[in-house]
């Protein structure tokens, strides 16, 4: 169907805005139905947003951004990567207006390699997971209609807010709060296709990934620009890393140009 095809991301620094722009390209490039990307605006700079948007109507695709405020009646965090954590599964029932019925929310370091991102019937929440108790929040498929009727947002806050009491919990919140929500809010695992990264799957089920996820290995350390243009070229690829780099260079350099032309 050409139903269009919701995405949300986020993404903190210079670094993760060169890769969501990669991201956004790729995911457009690879999907059939009109694509719609909502940011997270609280951390993007002022010349992201301006050079996306840019970007955005030369390749065509939407982007809208989105803002909300941490609830002061929520623990709050204070280490960034706990703030982003909190910020991709914590909001979803309010981030977006009423109309938006499905979203996926995707990791700003992946790149999507072919076809078929679309979010499955009855399934109000579906999450990327190597082992059974392990989940890897990259990828989550919302549906939205379903999340807000079943009030999962409450539910998701409030299994938060008794495992983040405990300072000793907070080192897997990322995990513990999936697996503790499984008892009262029906999630569920993507196929194993849809998210490939070099550090959990095998070598041998790269060929079928849908998207590349260029997750950080805690063993070896390693940049992450550096791992994309490592992982994501060859004759897997429609395009390598660094081509899909240079597209978006090109976007960013006609943007300044546009820009220079108004002065
Ligand atoms: N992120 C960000 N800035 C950061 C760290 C993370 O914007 O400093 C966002 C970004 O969207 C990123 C996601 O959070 O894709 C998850 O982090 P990352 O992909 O680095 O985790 P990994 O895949 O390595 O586990
Ligand atoms: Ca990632």
């Amino acid at each position: 169907s050409n139903e269009t095809v919701h995405v949300f991301s986020l993404a903190t620094g210079h670094a993760y805005e060169r890769l969501l722009k990669i991201m956004m390209l790729s995911v457009t490039k690879r999907t059939s139905a009109p694509v719609k990307f909502w940011l997270f605006s609280n951390f993007l700079s002022p010349s992201f947003k301006s050079s996306a948007t840019y970007m955005a109507e030369q390749i065509g695709c939407e982007v809208e951004f989105v803002t909300y405020k941490w609830p002061e009646w929520l623990r709050g965090q204070s280490e960034k990567q706990r703030i982003i954590w909190g910020y991709k599964i914590l909001f979803l029932d309010v981030l977006f207006p009423l109309d938006v019925k499905k979203i996926i929310y995707v990791d700003a370091d992946q790149v999507r390699r072919n076809f078929g991102l679309s979010i499955l019937e009855n399934r109000i929440l579906e999450i990327t997971s190597c082992w059974e108790t392990v989940s890897y929040l990259s990828t989550l498929c919302v549906d939205l209609e379903r999340f807000r009727r079943e009030l999962v947002g409450d539910k998701l806050r409030s299994i938060y807010q008794q495992l983040s009491a405990d300072p000793n919990s907070l080192a897997n919140l990322d995990q513990d709060l999936p697996n503790y929500a499984q008892h009262d809010v029906r999630i569920f695992s993507l196929p194993q296709k849809w998210l490939w990264c070099e550090s959990w799957c095998s070598d041998e089920t790269k060929a079928e990934a849908m998207t590349i996820d260029l997750c950080n290995n805690p063993e070896h350390k390693e940049a992450k620009i550096s791992m994309a243009k490592r992982i994501i070229s060859g004759d897997l690829f429609e395009e390598s890393w660094e081509e899909l780099d240079e597209m978006v260079r090109i976007y960013d350099d006609e943007f300044s140009q546009f820009e220079l032309t108004k002065l």
